[in-house]
């Protein structure tokens, strides 16, 4: 048993001062006030641990490359294209135990992990057809953090176009053969609580609607979790449309894609209809507000989401920035720029997006909050920094904390990151030499 004491710790009820926290294993036993004595003391504000709730590893090689020039989302998924044709299991494991731990170094503690580059070039299975999946879950726990590895159905290039190029490598074939590999994927993981095997269907773009069904079903059949990338670009709204007289949303509810265990991701470009779909079925809503600004994708309407009964959850998605507490603040200044009005969204919602919400999302809804019982994630923020002197309570994290502020991070139980720093040593050379063997 360790226990840890917090200078300030947010409490499902507020903030609270001088707190003790014990932690068994990997969970919290008890929560109390008291005075420091023999315990680790965690300087600042401790909060529960982040969830990143959409996470493409492998767009992290983007970073710095893609954002010269003009263009649009398509001209940037065409250099993402490129960096996907290049990895390998192996490179692949180096360069996403490196993202995992710069996430870590941000206060993440679970990232939900968006995974379709499953093959290898032209498409060709590995021979274990789930290397890069098992490269993925084994990135996460050297890095420390628990892993949802969303198994993602790609089928077809774009709405009724066959997979070319790199995307042959995202694709089985059919759904069944999607589903055949996804349970062995599960299969793999059975009992290890620290990894949830979740779904996803890529996109109405990549799923063709009558082969939905089956991705909805397996993840009914293993009450896991189930993504989609939902309406990001009007012209997938527009395509969809054309061919199937229906919105991307309406498809995914015709289909049993949509409920309490599901996330629409980014949700951009909805219609009326599609907002009621979504908040009546207790749908979550992702938002991903650095990577929507950076690939011009445009504003969901996360508030009117939310306020219809769809819990809204964060991602750093393509990695332009991983830092939860620009995405929380970005949702909130989001709604100001688009209707010239202040103050849509209390500091704790979004704080709470970024953790209780994120985790159930992904299949941990005993994460996120510092209770007994809970899984023992706990994020130490500085409250003396040039960023952060002078303010207060959950305000202090989302309006002036980045992620360079997290110097504490305990996961499961297991500290990860101390003063600062990753214990697996020095992330940003990682980071550098992954991506450096890449290119
Ligand atoms: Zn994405």
């Amino acid at each position: 048993m360790t226990t840890y004491w917090c200078e300030h710790a947010w409490l499902p009820d507020g903030l609270a001062q001088s707190m003790l926290i014990e932690v068994e294993g990997e969970r919290i036993a008890r929560i109390g006030q008291g005075a420091q004595g023999s315990a680790e003391r965690l300087a600042g504000l401790t909060i529960p641990g982040l969830a990143n709730a959409h996470s493409h590893a492998f767009h992290r090689a983007l970073r710095g490359h893609t954002q010269a020039g003009k263009g649009d989302f398509w001209t940037w998924r065409d250099q993402m294209y490129s960096i996907a044709a290049t990895l390998d299991p192996e490179s692949y494991l180096n360069l996403a135990r490196a993202v995992y731990a710069e996430m870590a170094l941000a206060g993440v503690t679970c990232v939900g992990e968006f995974h379709y580059l499953h093959h290898g070039p032209g498409g060709v299975p590995y021979q274990d057809p789930n290397e890069m999946g098992h490269a993925l879950v084994r990135a996460a726990r050297d890095a420390g953090l628990r892993i949802t590895l969303l198994d993602t159905c790609y089928l077809t290039g774009g709405v009724g176009t066959a997979l070319a190029g790199a995307q042959l490598r995202f694709g089985d074939g059919t759904a069944e053969q999607w589903a055949v590999r996804a349970e062995g994927l599960a299969a793999a993981y059975t009992g290890q609580h620290d990894v949830e095997i979740g779904a996803a269907v890529h996109s109405v773009r990549a799923v063709p609607p009558e082969q939905m069904h089956v991705v909805s079903e397996f993840s009914h059949r293993h009450a896991a979790p189930l993504h989609a990338h939902v309406s990001e670009q009007r012209a997938e709204n527009d395509a969809c449309v054309r061919m199937y007289s229906a919105t991307p949303v309406q498809l995914l509810h015709e289909h049993g894609a949509l409920g309490p265990r599901s996330t629409a991701v980014h949700a951009t470009h909805l219609s009326e209809v599609d907002v009621h779909l979504l908040g009546h079925s207790r749908t979550a809503v992702c938002m991903c507000p650095t990577t929507e600004r950076d690939l011009a994708d445009g504003i969901g309407p996360a508030r009117t989401l939310f306020e219809h009964g769809s819990p809204i959850t964060l991602g750093s998605d393509s990695h332009a920035v991983i830092d939860l507490f620009e995405e929380a603040r970005a949702v909130e200044l989001n709604e100001r720029l688009a209707s010239e009005k202040r103050g849509h969204w209390p500091a704790a919602e979004l704080l709470a997006a970024a953790t209780s919400a994120g985790h159930a999302s992904l299949g941990f809804p005993d994460a996120g909050m510092l209770v007994p019982g809970a899984w023992a994630d706990l994020v130490s923020v500085r409250t003396d920094s040039v960023r952060t002197a002078g303010t207060a309570g959950a305000e202090a994290v989302v309006f002036a904390a980045t992620a360079a502020d997290v110097h504490s991070v305990v996961s499961g139980g297991r500290r990860i990151v101390e003063d600062g720093r990753h214990v697996l040593g020095n992330t940003g050379q990682a980071l550098a030499e992954a991506i450096g063997a890449l290119r």
